[in-house]
């Protein structure tokens, strides 16, 4: 008889593979769960941290796979960053567990033929931008679920209509689920920390913090009274306008369904929203348009953990 791995705490956590093998190390165990595509970083180790004070006694799991189903043909998919030695280490010293690294035909094995799409909040924005990103985001994350049974799923805020999006799945199908959104962690400079950046130079990256401050440059005509949707995307396209080498896919002012509106209330859920081709690279973020909703947003030399008290859809 082959005995499941045993968890470790510490900095190195199990890697397992076979989905078998998962459910025999959590069984009986309460879980919360946090899914990546790996390259962890301080963003990352953030919604571990929150993960493992959600069940403190129980067990945290991670997965890092690159999900094909969720990139377009012309994307990046093949030189996405990997780093599984150096996602063992952020992962383990983030207080993980377990460390879920399934292969590509484990989750999608010959004749797979099943899609999950979730319609309104994943059609404007990225959902219109990357066609058919969200029912692999989707679809993924059912799965991942399915196999993880977690009690808790921790995602990031700075992936704010993916949040949605699961969020909207996990009620539509009655998933037993608590999904907790978590505060974008960012740099110093205010530019969100991504696996992306490290497709970019420290100058490159520099320059990227223009997309922050136009987000910030929309939630201060926000503070100033402005409530016109046009004329707060203007705020936010004027600082664009600063930027070498950004060509825009959009910036919108939506409320909580992701839709625009002409007049924008006081709706605590009401976000702007930004995604950019800078260098080369398809950079993504958003604020909420009231400043004091993201008090709990943290940078990398603050590190803190809160929770959102606000959630899309
Ligand atoms: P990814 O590996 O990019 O798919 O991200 C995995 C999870 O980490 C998602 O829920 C992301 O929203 C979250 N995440 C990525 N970057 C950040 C960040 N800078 N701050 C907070 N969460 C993040």
């Amino acid at each position: 008889m082959t005995l499941p791995p045993e968890p470790q705490v510490g900095p190195h956590p199990t890697v397992i593979t076979d989905p078998a093998d998962l459910r025999a190390a959590l069984r009986g165990h309460a879980v919360a769960f946090v899914p990546t595509m790996g390259a962890l970083h301080e963003g990352h180790a953030t919604l571990i941290r929150a993960a493992r004070a959600a069940v403190p006694g129980g067990r945290v799991v991670v997965s890092v796979f690159v999900n094909p189903m969720q990139f377009g043909p012309n994307e990046d998919l093949s030189r996405y960053p990997r780093d599984l030695d150096g996602d063992r280490r952020v992962a383990g010293e983030a207080g993980a567990d377990l460390l879920f690294h399934p292969d590509v035909p484990t989750m999608y094995p010959d004749g797979f033929s099943t899609s999950v799409s979730v319609s309104g909040v994943s059609e404007p924005l990225d959902g219109a931008a990357r066609p058919g990103h969200f029912t692999g985001v989707a679809t993924v994350v059912l799965k991942l679920l399915n196999l993880v049974r977690p009690d808790v799923a921790l995602f990031g805020e700075k992936d704010w209509q993916q949040l949605a999006v699961v969020r909207r799945m996990v009620r539509d199908l009655n998933l037993p689920v608590d999904v907790r959104g978590v505060p974008t962690v960012r740099e110093d400079s205010g530019l969100a920390l991504s696996s992306r950046n490290a497709y970019l130079s420290a100058d490159q990256r520099a320059q990227a913090a223009v997309l922050s401050r136009a987000l910030r440059a929309v939630q201060a005509a926000y503070a100033g009274g402005e409530r016109r949707g046009a004329a707060l995307r203007q705020a936010g396209l004027d600082v664009l306008t600063t930027a070498a080498d950004l060509s825009l896919d959009y910036l919108s002012v939506v409320g909580g369904d992701m839709h625009e509106r002409e007049i924008m209330d006081n709706d605590p859920m009401n976000r702007v929203l930004v995604a950019a081709r800078m260098f080369g690279v398809r950079l993504i973020d958003n604020m909420p348009l009231a400043a004091h909703v993201a008090a709990g947003q943290s940078t990398v030399s603050q590190s803190t953990v809160s929770q959102s008290t606000v959630s899309p859809a």
